[in-house]
């Protein structure tokens, strides 16, 4: 550890932290642009200048540096005992002297020699670095009176604009294309005051490569002013009027860590958040894009049965009756507990599978059960993140638990549809975007005397039920999924789910009960705990431990 004179504070960092991150961890703010934590450091903006001490011979004495110094390149390291400062410091270093102050503020006023001020019509107002600095550290007028410069505005990709005018060059966009996609689409074209971000063009100044990369969206997170622009995301919502929680992205069985942003009437966005072990700084577009189906107008919201031939809305009660005549009812007697498939859901959490397990043990009796999820994609390496080809969050987890908490073998893929093939009834959970049968699929679910099916859209499957479920998606549930290098972390509810839909272990707990079988779960939580004590390896796994950082199983 180097131990450090930040301002007036003595403190203690890592070796090989540079001040910006030091005095981050120290709630000292080092204003920067250029410098991600997650790129290389390519000191062009200067915003992050401090000012370090030195030994002074002549003077025999510690002495502000001649020049000062860019805090993101400006390593902290334990000294030799003979080069420590005032005898114990390994690195003393001033983050808000005046000549530091000073050198804000003309930074400040160069960046906005060219910039629009557009801030009431930008989509980053509210969450800009440029807005953010200028307020707590520029001047408060420019002495400019010059034309500015108008480059123009920029379609890069599917999702990405480029407002030029707004862009300051901290060359992040490119070095992120260059580092972590490896794809190089982006570079800077002109020169001094008219640099400008572009791709790749002919002579005409037709687009010779796109910004289309599955990583691009990152370049947007990025970017620390409003040029670069989601499409998917423009003018939708002032960034303060959403409310933000933290989750998981159920788009592959990578996990990433993310940031939910929502209000009443919807999912509007998804970030990713930092997670050092999975998915450090980025997620993918189709993770990040993937969240539309959660807001569609086509959502299950009522239960349905199968009347002459069609699905029918109807509500709660005459469903769960339904398949409760069909399980004790009359006809009952012809079905053995071995006629009777249950299927988890990969997309489900780790607490609905664990109650449906619970459900088909106790209260079935069957030892017949299966994994269900989305089926397989491609997987995508990148210089410095992998997307997977398991399109499931929860494949892992829902294995394990749906096999493991009684011993049962759980039934995947051929193994799965012979054995539906010759069921009688068959309750199979779903969920996630809408998910297409293949012909083997089909052929063996449409033998099946009985079939529920609990899911999120009308699909496929939806297609062939007798009485259908409505369940609920990521946003919309507590609960955890286990990734695929055995990380469980938790996903939160953010929005109700539509119409009457309900929450997938609460509907089977709901069938359980009305069986006979006592369950009694009020929380996921609570499920969690039972995990905890009845799945090996899962013995950290409670919501509690899982937090915010997730734990991985042992
Ligand atoms: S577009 Fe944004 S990220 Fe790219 S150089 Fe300009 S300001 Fe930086
Ligand atoms: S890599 Fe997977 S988990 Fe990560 S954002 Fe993409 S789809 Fe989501």
């Amino acid at each position: 550890m180097a131990f450090i004179k930040l301002n007036d504070l003595e403190v203690e960092v890592e070796d090989g932290t540079n001040v910006v991150e030091a005095a981050r961890q120290h709630g000292i703010e080092v204003p920067h642009y250029c410098y991600h934590p997650g790129l290389s450091r390519p000191a062009n903006c200067r915003m992050c200048l401090v000012e370090p001490y030195v030994f002074f011979p002549p003077a025999g004495a510690i002495v502000p540096d001649r020049q000062l110094a860019t805090g993101c390149t400006t390593v902290l390291r334990t000294a030799p005992p003979d080069r420590k400062l005032d005898g114990k410091y390994d690195f003393i270093v001033q983050t808000d002297s005046p000549r530091v102050k000073k050198a804000r503020e003309d930074i400040l006023e160069f960046l906005l020699v060219h910039h629009p001020l557009d801030c009431p019509v930008c989509d980053q107002a509210g969450e800009c670095d440029l807005q953010d600095f200028s307020y707590r550290h520029g001047h408060d007028k420019s002495r400019y009176l010059e034309v500015k410069n108008v480059p123009p505005k920029k379609d890069l990709g599917p999702d990405v604009l480029l407002y030029s005018t707004r862009c300051i060059v901290c060359t992040r966009c490119i070095r992120f294309c260059d580092e972590v996609s490896g794809s190089g689409e982006l570079g800077l074209i002109h020169r001094g005051s008219h640099d400008e971000i572009d791709i790749p063009r002919n002579h005409g100044g037709a687009p010779l490569q796109l910004l289309d990369n599955k990583l691009a969206g990152n370049v947007v997170d990025i970017c620390p002013v409003g040029a670069l622009i989601s499409k998917d995301f423009l003018f939708k919502s002032r960034p303060w009027f959403m409310k933000k929680t933290n989750s998981i992205c159920a788009g592959c069985s990578v996990g990433c860590n993310i940031t939910l942003e929502y209000k009443e009437d919807g999912v509007y966005r998804l970030k990713p958040r930092f997670h050092g072990e999975i998915n450090q700084h980025w997620m993918c577009d189709d993770g990040r894009l993937g969240y539309h189906y959660v807001n569609s107008d086509d959502r299950l919201q009522l239960p349905l049965k199968r009347v002459d031939g069609e699905l029918t809305p109807t509500h709660w009660a005459d469903a769960l009756a339904l398949i409760t005549e069909k399980l004790l009812g009359t006809e009952a007697a012809d079905v053995a507990p071995e006629d009777i498939v249950v299927i988890g859901s990969a997309q489900g959490t780790n607490e609905d599978n664990y109650v449906l397990q619970q459900f088909a043990h106790d209260v079935l009796k069957t030892t017949q059960v299966g994994l269900f999820g989305q089926l397989p994609g491609e997987e995508h390496k990148f210089p410095q993140f992998t997307i997977e080809a398991d399109k499931n969050p929860n494949t892992a987890g829902a294995r394990t638990i749906l096999g493991a908490a009684n011993g049962n073998v759980v039934l995947e893929g051929d193994a799965l549809w012979e054995r539906v093939a010759g069921a009688k009834v068959v309750y199979l959970v779903s969920g996630g975007p809408e998910r297409p049968l293949e012909a083997a699929e089909s052929a063996a679910l449409e033998k099946v005397d009985f079939l529920v099916v609990q899911d999120v859209l009308p699909s496929d499957v939806t297609q062939l039920a007798d009485v259908v479920l409505p369940g609920t998606t990521f946003a919309e549930k507590d609960g955890t999924f286990t990734n695929s290098t055995g990380w469980v972390q938790r996903i939160r509810k953010t929005i109700d789910a539509p119409g009457e839909a309900r929450v997938d272990w609460e509907i089977t707990q709901q069938l359980a009960k009305q069986l006979g079988g006592e369950m009694n779960y009020h929380f996921a939580g609570e499920i969690a705990l039972a995990i905890a004590e009845n799945v090996p390896g899962y013995g950290e796994a409670t919501h509690q431990k899982v937090g915010d950082e997730g734990v991985k199983l042992t």
